[in-house]
């Protein structure tokens, strides 16, 4: 077992089993669908030796898991950590199944995951970790099998790395191996934003039902990487006074709200945000308690829990994050009445572009940002409105809702398919 395995309510896995289980009873879904579905496709865990800069040899481990490729290649985020596990990625890889066909995208689900901490490593040691891992999983990905993208840890420039690493197997360019690359090598515009863009809509359509006007709210957001940036920067173009951010150092506060602008060009030099000396210092977990209309929690999973749901005070909680919020958190949430659009809804923006990239590479064509914000825009209304239908006729949360509106559309499809025996 992985030293670093969490066991309980904080299992990301068995997090993700507790909905789908909810889920599946709500649909009546048929016994062998269950079986197949609840079960990732395939796993595989490489070892990855690599040469360090001081000449020693380090071997990371990395994952590979593909949920589900019955509605098409797997597609799912790579993620470098140190606290990175299977289950961990496993669930991730089950999360991207159900978010690709919340958003009606034609891909299954998937998900990577090294276990390292690129915030200590040389660029040649993230490039020589990121080579080696694509040609350890080399045999399991491809524009048709398996195409990752960034995650937590990872960004355009691994994903060149990704893409020049396939490339040089394939002696072929296969751009379209790998999504959210820069824009100079077969990127989509507005891929970056995407999945802020994804959050600003589902807090637009949320308060729209709320009635409530964005020019009158406070957010707080956990995170300030590319979900949590991006997000801040969209809300406070709304007229959303952000009034706490927070990385991996803690939380900075302003009840005046904060200065985005300034905010982002201290980040982008000094890539956290020690020294923003534009308001006070409190930690991750005060941030999550504090007394605004939205939060949205883009960081990482597991931190609204049973502990702490009890005092969370925000009226609109949409998930930047996959997996903020444990099962046992949901019940508690749900009983203060807390409207909440849930992390394979609220953050699908990602892999909705990253499908536009992908069409875009294999077409050769490539369309503008209006263009790809449009398509955008229509397709994350059309996934709002399918699960806050979903959950009034059913009666459940929005979250069980989108749970039940993707376990469907793959179940049907598992069924068209048959079993190949
Ligand atoms: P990132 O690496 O760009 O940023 C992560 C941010 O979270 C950083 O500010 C980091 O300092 C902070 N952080 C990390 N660990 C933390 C901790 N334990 N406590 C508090 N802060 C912590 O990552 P990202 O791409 O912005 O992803 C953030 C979340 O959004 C992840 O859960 C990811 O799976 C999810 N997500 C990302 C995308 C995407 O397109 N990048 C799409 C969908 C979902």
């Amino acid at each position: 077992m992985n030293p670093n395995q969490v066991l309980g309510e904080e299992n990301p896995f068995e997090a993700m089993h507790a909905r789908f289980d909810l889920a599946a009873s709500k649909l009546g879904l048929d016994p062998g669908l269950y079986q197949i579905l609840r079960t990732p496709d395939r796993e595989l865990t490489v070892a990855i030796p690599v040469v360090l800069d001081d000449g020693s040899v380090q071997v990371f481990t990395g994952y590979r898991v593909q949920h589900s490729m019955a509605r098409g290649p797997a597609k799912g985020g790579i993620r470098f950590d140190p606290n990175v596990t299977l289950d961990e990625v496993r669930a991730l890889s089950a999360w991207m199944t159900w978010k690709c066909a919340v958003v009606n995208v034609p891909f299954g689900g998937g998900k990577g995951g090294v276990v390292c901490d690129p915030s200590k490593m040389s660029p040649g040691e993230l490039e020589r970790v990121t080579r080696r891992y694509i040609a350890n999983i080399l045999d399991i990905i491809g524009p048709d099998r398996d195409i990752p993208a960034p995650d937590m840890g990872t960004n355009g420039q691994v994903m060149a790395w990704i893409m020049d690493t396939y490339a040089m197997h394939a002696r072929e360019a296969s751009t379209s191996v790998v999504t959210g690359k820069p824009v100079e090598l077969g990127g989509s515009l507005g891929r970056i934003e995407a999945t802020g863009r994804g959050l600003q809509i589902s807090v637009r359509e949320s308060l729209q039902r709320m009635e409530v006007d964005p020019a009158t709210c406070s957010a707080a957001v956990q995170g300030a990487g590319n979900v949590g940036q991006v997000t801040a920067q969209f809300l406070h173009q709304m007229g959303v006074k952000i009034m706490a951010i927070s990385d991996i150092t803690g939380a900075l506060v302003n009840e005046k709200g904060l200065d985005i602008k300034a905010l982002r060009a201290h980040l982008a030099k000094h890539r956290t945000l020690d020294g923003f000396d534009q308001g006070d210092r409190m930690t991750n977990s005060e941030l999550l308690e504090l007394p605004v209309d939205i939060l949205i929690p883009a960081a990482t999973e597991n931190v609204i829990t049973s502990r702490n749901a009890e005092n969370i005070r925000a009226k609109l909680l949409v998930e930047g994050a996959n997996g903020p919020v444990t099962a046992a958190a949901d019940k508690i949430l749900e009983g203060k009445g807390i409207f909440i659009v849930p992390d394979i809804l609220a953050n699908a923006g990602g892999v909705t572009v990253s499908y536009f990239e992908w069409v875009q590479d294999r077409q050769g064509y490539f369309w503008s940002h209006d263009e790809v914000d449009g398509r955008l825009e229509v397709m994350m209304v059309k996934a709002i409105n399918d699960v806050l239908d979903m959950a009034e006729r059913f009666e459940v949360s929005k979250r069980i809702a989108a749970y039940m509106l993707g376990i469907d559309r793959v179940a049907k499809i598992t069924k068209l398919r048959g079993i190949y025996a």
